[in-house]
């Protein structure tokens, strides 16, 4: 709604920002306030499991609402955000209030047995990257395994990331990784060998096609076999239709996410999406 409703200014907000682009200190300014003010707000999005649509992870995704622009899309914040160090600041604030959140919904009874958290590049060069995430988990008395870290495939193009030693601490206290956008990146499949990767999210642009696209069925079925025969859980990403969604199920893909099943929610109406009865359960196509 908030999103439909702000169509038209995203798109002012969009020309400004391109105008702005020799200007980004601007909008780094404004994002820095909008950070200390409270202006970010964290969205919630389901995943499903595909063969009985019960919610078994949400993602947690920032949105900024601009007091002169509406609700800016993170794809025009995160990136001015990572070319700064304020992506640091933002994330763990992310993790922080999503953390926070799923404690304070086992508190009402309302258990979610994951969450997933999207970690930038620059976040992976903190040192102290794992100590951090240990103590927001310890603070919120979640177990670590609850927390699902979402990492892209360029990640792994920095050497730092691939040979650091810090995706295999932060697995070490139970935190578990998954690659995001699968398939998109330009990383070779090697870093699947050597880092421990528990999941990989098989990018939206594959299943947009789905079931028709034979381009897309083979990319899915392949991807699909590549997590069975690694013993890597996959997730398919932007399910917008049933017939995808029992498509992939049919691949034995065993998480969807999309807006079949859910768009992103603000807390108070995922809290009433986890306490609703049924769910939509993916049909075989
Ligand atoms: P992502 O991590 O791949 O998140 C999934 C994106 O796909 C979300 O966009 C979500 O709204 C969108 N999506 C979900 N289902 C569907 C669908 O069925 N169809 C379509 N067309 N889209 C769908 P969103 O929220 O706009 O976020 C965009 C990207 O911004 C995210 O992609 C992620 O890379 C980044 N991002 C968002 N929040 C954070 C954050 O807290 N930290 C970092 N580092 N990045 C973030
Ligand atoms: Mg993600
Ligand atoms: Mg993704
Ligand atoms: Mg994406």
């Amino acid at each position: 709604r908030a999103k439909d409703a702000g169509r038209g200014t995203w798109r002012a907000y969009t020309s400004e920002l391109t105008t702005a682009a020799r200007n980004h200190l601007k909008v780094a300014t404004e994002l820095r306030e909008a950070v200390a003010q409270g202006d970010l707000v964290v969205y919630y999005q389901p995943l499903v499991d595909a063969s009985t649509g019960d919610i078994i992870a949400a993602e947690a995704l920032a949105r900024w609402h601009h007091s002169d622009y509406g609700w800016v899309p993170p794809d025009q914040f995160i990136p001015v955000a990572e070319e700064t160090d304020l992506i640091l600041g933002l994330g763990e604030w992310v993790l922080t209030t999503a953390v926070a959140q799923v404690a304070s919904w086992r508190r009402q009874g309302l258990r979610l047995p994951r969450l997933s958290v999207n970690l930038s590049p620059r976040q992976l060069h903190q040192r102290d990257l794992a100590d951090t995430v240990g103590g927001i988990l310890a603070h919120s008395g979640l177990e670590p395994s609850v927390l699902e870290l979402e990492i892209t495939e360029n990640a792994f193009l920095e050497e730092q990331i691939r040979t650091g030693g810090l995706l295999d601490q932060l697995h070490g206290r139970g935190v578990t990784l998954a690659i995001d956008d699968f398939g998109t990146g330009y990383a070779s499949l090697a870093y699947l060998k050597h880092l421990p990767v528990d999941r990989i999210k098989l990018d939206r642009s594959f299943v947009q096609g789905l079931p028709t696209d034979n381009a897309d069925l083979a990319i899915s079925r392949s991807v699909a076999a590549l997590g069975q025969s690694l013993d890597v859980g996959i997730v398919a990403e932007g399910v917008e239709g049933p017939e995808q969604a029992g498509c992939l199920a049919d691949l034995g893909i065993a998480e969807l996410q999309g807006f079949y099943f859910g768009r992103p929610l603000p807390a108070g109406t995922f809290t009433d999406f986890l306490q609703s009865g049924p769910r939509r359960r993916p049909e075989s196509c």
